[in-house]
């Protein structure tokens, strides 16, 4: 962990000040624990440069519990998001079944969708890139490797899931700071983030407003916004298994009222990707 982004992350005892380690270490970088509140004196363990700050218990049922299961975190970007998303929107095919997910796997849609990603985030604009719900990390790998300088942060609730992902940005020499956060709310600053990625995560929350208005006002002016949701065309939301499909419009709708500018989406398969800039 970079003490550049301790710098940007907010306590979430009191919701104030940032974090910084308990022992005077002069490095630029913090790799073991713990740190504590600048403002409060809330300590939050740090291991491999990860930053605990907590989150809830693992769900005990539902696709919640089983993101947090560590056979599932190596292959969980790389086969499984995918076809669990397109399931869902398929409505009628059920989540449970391995037939079902084999049934909505559409070849190609995940590296279209990487492809936009990227484009969306040429623009630069200064400060930390965060990718909410990084999981097992191909993404900031792949963030990493286009914009080598860019300065990437991972938040997952999965300690399996960071542990998977520190190790695949160790395993081809990249670069990205991790913290374990349940999200929504989001641990940083107001204003203090360049851009957010947020692919596969929406599908989690059942509540939207809150992470709208979460990104709102942690994302700075000119900042950018990447999102994605289950291409889910009708007026109400529907969850099955722990995710649920958020109809398009409502997630349009709500980034506007949020205020978010430029807000524009695409249909990639099963997937809906939205892009978004604050004022
Ligand atoms: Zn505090």
């Amino acid at each position: 962990m970079q003490r550049r982004t301790l710098d940007v992350v907010r306590c979430p005892t009191c919701l104030a000040g940032s974090l910084v380690p308990v022992e005077a270490v002069s490095d630029r970088t913090v790799s073991f624990g713990p740190v504590h509140c600048v403002g409060c004196h809330a300590r939050f363990p740090v291991a491999e440069g990860v930053v605990d700050l907590g989150a809830p218990p693992a769900p005990k049922a539902g696709l919640g519990k089983l993101v947090q299961a560590p056979w599932l975190a190596r292959g969980w970007e790389r086969y499984l998001r995918q076809p669990f998303n397109s399931a869902l929107a398929l409505a009628a095919a059920p989540l449970t079944g391995a037939a079902a997910a084999v049934k909505g796997l559409r070849p190609g849609q995940q590296e279209r969708e990487l492809i936009a990603v990227l484009a969306a985030l040429a623009k630069p604009v200064d400060g930390p890139i965060v990718d909410l719900g990084c999981g097992s990390g191909q993404l900031l790998a792949a963030l990493s490797r286009e914009h080598k300088d860019r300065w990437l942060v991972g938040v997952d609730s999965a300690a399996s899931m960071l542990d998977e992902a520190v190790g695949t940005m160790r395993e081809y020499a990249l670069t990205a700071d991790f913290l374990r956060a349940a999200v929504p709310p989001l641990p940083f600053l107001d204003r203090s983030l360049a851009g957010v990625v947020a692919l596969g995560l929406l599908s989690f929350i059942r509540d939207p407003v809150v992470l709208f208005a979460e990104l709102a006002r942690t994302i700075k002016p000119r900042g950018l916004l990447v999102l994605d949701t289950i291409a889910w065309h009708r007026k109400a939301p529907q969850t099955r298994a722990g995710l649920t499909a958020h109809p398009v419009d409502a997630v349009a709708t709500g980034l506007t009222e949020h205020g978010f500018i430029r807000v524009e989406s695409q249909a990639l398969g099963g997937i809906q990707l939205f892009t978004a800039e604050r004022p």
